[in-house]
């Protein structure tokens, strides 16, 4: 019988030096971790969903949602690819198009992880001072080592700032590869994003997902681009990615664009309330956000992390990637106030203890 080393000695290299993505459950009354929305639209559609025959397999093209998504982005269906959320379009792009794959740290980690395990060399240029593109050091990069893809998430996870879009568009213009503008948290953002670009650069891909808009759950996303580059991507994409109840749900569940349009906004709203309690905190360093997050910067981001975790708020820690900083999803109102309390009472105790100890 085979034991645990012999197994491990049959991992691919690449692999066995990963980490499993960690998203472990973790127990709290306010969960201000995910970025996800706070509010549940009405699943009364879903009722629809269950009636489907779940004997049969999915629609393969997934039809019925590239149209329903095609109407309100602008584009025609044969320029979109569902995923199974759109960290399996991340995948695809890269089993298509491989390395070098370069982004800009900090930045979403599956860039990254994905890369790696599938054997792709990765690039990763700082960002500069105020977190926006280092043009001159993306455009050597590009370059110097030819990227087969570009990843630019904007907003940016974890620093919630959009990039320039100047920049955007001179590593679009100087990339002989794709460059990928990742939109997950765009319905947050002023502007209006990439996708009226589409036209007019074939090498352009614009990432979107729903479930920053209410429908985490149903794990669909999807990429826009020319044709072409869609065809692609079908030949790496699996069958049946996105299952029967995902597809049912996300068409009925995106024709709710009232209340979509009108959580997006309380969501903006909480965030600059949010954003204005982070900045009247003392000790605490704010980074402006175009996204449903925020990001903050404390002198002991563990001490402050863990010391909302005892109270029941739950948000993400960074500071092992980014020194000193935590990043707190906009929750609703409740959430918001609770979180904002906690962090103050958190933070005066903090710098009484340090005055006693100086
Ligand atoms: N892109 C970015 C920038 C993200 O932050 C996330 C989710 N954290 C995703 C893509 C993936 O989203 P999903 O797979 O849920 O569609």
């Amino acid at each position: 019988m085979m034991n645990e080393k012999q197994l491990k000695n049959l991992v691919k290299n690449n692999i066995r030096q990963l980490k499993p993505y960690s998203a472990k459950e973790i127990k709290c009354s306010i969960k201000l971790d995910g970025n996800e929305s706070p509010y549940a639209l009405s699943s009364a559609f879903v009722k629809k969903a269950l009636s489907l025959p779940l004997n049969r397999y999915p629609d393969p093209e997934a039809k019925a949602l590239r149209k329903e998504i095609s109407k309100d982005a602008g584009i025609t269906p044969d320029m979109i690819i569902c995923g199974n959320g759109s960290d399996e379009l991340i995948s695809c792009l890269i089993a298509t198009f491989g390395g070098p794959v370069l982004y800009p740290v900090p930045t979403f980690s599956m860039y990254s992880i994905i890369s790696r395990t599938l054997d792709e060399e990765c690039i990763g240029i700082p960002l500069n001072a105020e977190f926006d593109l280092d043009e001159d050091k993306m455009l050597q990069a590009i370059k110097k080592s030819r990227p087969k893809l570009i990843f630019l998430s904007t907003p940016n996870n974890p620093t919630g700032n959009c990039f320039s879009s100047d920049v955007i568009l001179k590593i679009i213009r100087a990339s002989k590869g794709i460059v990928v503008v990742d939109e997950a948290y765009q319905p947050f953002a002023s502007d209006r994003g990439f996708m009226p670009m589409l036209k007019d650069f074939p090498n352009l891909v614009i990432l979107r997902t729903l479930s920053k808009i209410g429908f985490a759950g149903l794990r669909t996303g999807y990429a826009a681009a020319s044709p072409v580059i869609i065809n692609e991507l079908n030949k790496v994409r699996l069958p049946y990615n996105v299952n029967s109840l995902s597809q049912a749900s996300a068409v009925e569940g995106l024709k709710q664009k009232k209340e979509i349009r009108l959580n997006i906004k309380k969501i903006v709203s909480e965030r600059e309330r949010l954003f204005n309690g982070l900045c009247s905190i003392s000790g605490i360093e704010t980074f402006p956000s175009e996204a449903n997050f925020i990001l903050f910067k404390t002198r002991s981001a563990d001490a402050v992390y863990s010391n909302l975790l005892k109270r029941g708020i739950l948000i993400k820690n960074l500071s092992s990637s980014i020194k000193g900083c935590l990043r707190v999803t906009v929750g609703t109102e409740k959430e918001n106030t609770a979180f904002l309390k906690a962090l103050g009472i958190i933070t005066k105790n903090q710098s009484a203890k340090n005055r006693q100890e100086a």
